[in-house]
């Protein structure tokens, strides 16, 4: 590629959210006629929005909070979680999936993860003791889980789920949305997310009547009008601005969606040929991604890094200390060698960007960028 042609692909940035919005005007239409109607607390627009995603998803009831965090801990106390109990988890997730468990006085309890990043389901069984309550799969970096595993083992045990499927709005397992599968279930639309807002939001899903009228109370201080508290709540409102922005992009999603899945399938095919140094997870059928992050493992990692960086392509590492071995874990029993395969994915895995905003052009001088480093 000449020097002329590389300026025009780079550089190729990890962040996009300074494009995500360049039709802003319709956006701004919708808030200013929201502003003069002074339904600034749910309202109308919250749970218009509600509704909708609650049909997109495929869920009887969607409850919005304030964050992805905040989805989590309701979905965990609604589930029943309480003091003492012990709940199955990943180490490799956000920090939040962790907190979350911890917030609600529960114990998280690790379980290991496979080879496509997600909780090994295989390890579950030998985690389970009498303490046990519940399980939170991730559906790591918006690619599913094996949820469906994942809800027998729990039947089997008479245990909760609740998934944290904060990165994964449209994932799909056999047609049907991640998010659909466990008891009461956890969404973000944090900026970084695929379905992302101007700022934090959240939504707690359901298909259990008593479960949303539960959440809607609690997240609202537990007010069943403006003079009658039911019982102790809290203020977990989702604002109705970003309601108002997440059910505009909520029209775009699928399309969202493809684009990622276009320029992922590109990545793949463009890497197969690296399979000894590079290489991107199984994709089973029935899965569809929605590629919050698009992963790889790679060997000598960080020196690719650094060379792509070098040649204006931003890449990062999701993460590269798991959640075991970070200092607020001190307590749980844990340290090197607990969980191998996670920890040798912790050296080994990259981050590329191939979001809506990445141009399968800049994809081509990635794959150049990448084949240029480990055939040199
Ligand atoms: C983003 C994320 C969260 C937290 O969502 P926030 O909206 O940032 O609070 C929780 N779990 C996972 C796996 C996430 O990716």
């Amino acid at each position: 590629m000449t020097d002329n042609n590389t300026a025009a692909v780079t550089p190729v940035r990890y962040a996009y959210l300074d494009q995500q919005f360049s039709d802003v005007d319709a956006y701004f239409d919708d808030l200013r006629q929201w502003v003069s109607t002074g339904e600034f607390t749910i309202g109308p627009y919250v749970e218009a929005f509600e509704s909708k995603f609650a049909e997109y998803i495929g869920v009887k009831h969607a409850v919005g909070t304030n964050t992805g965090t905040g989805a989590l801990i309701l979905a965990l106390r609604a589930a029943g979680i309480r003091p003492g109990d012990e709940v199955i988890t990943v180490p490799n997730t956000f920090v939040a999936t962790v907190g979350a468990i911890v917030a609600v006085g529960a114990k998280p309890v690790f379980v290991d993860c496979d080879d496509r990043y997600q909780i090994d389901v295989d390890h579950i069984p030998a985690a389970i003791t009498s303490r046990t309550r519940g399980i939170v799969p991730v559906h790591w970096a918006g690619c599913p889980c094996d949820i469906e595993r994942v809800m027998d083992i729990a039947s089997e045990h008479q245990l909760k789920v609740v998934e944290d499927a904060c990165p994964a709005v449209g994932a799909k397992v056999g047609g049907r949305c991640v998010g659909t599968f466990g008891h009461v279930n956890a969404f973000s639309m944090h900026p970084l997310k695929p379905l992302n807002v101007w700022g934090d939001g959240g939504i707690v899903v359901t298909n259990d009547d008593e479960i949303a009228a539960w959440l809607r109370l609690y997240r609202n201080h537990g007010l069943v009008d403006r003079d009658h508290v039911a019982f102790w709540g809290i203020n977990e409102r989702l604002q109705p601005v970003q309601a108002i922005v997440a059910s505009r992009l909520l029209d775009s999603m699928e399309t969202l969606i493809s684009r990622r899945n276009e320029n992922a399938r590109q990545l793949d095919e463009g890497l197969r040929d690296l399979a000894d140094y590079i290489s991107p997870p199984e994709r089973p059928e029935a899965y569809r991604e929605v590629y919050q992050l698009y992963l790889v493992r790679a060997t000598r990692r960080d020196e690719l890094m650094a060379y792509l960086a070098a040649r204006e392509i931003e890449c990062r590492v999701h993460y590269p200390i798991p959640l075991h071995l970070q200092d607020a874990a001190k307590d749980f029993g844990y340290g090197i060698g607990s969980f191998p395969e996670c920890e040798q994915q912790a050296s080994e895995i990259l981050t590329i960007p191939a979001h809506q905003h990445v141009t399968p052009q800049q994809l081509d001088y990635v794959l150049e960028c990448v084949h240029a480093f480990y055939r040199k």
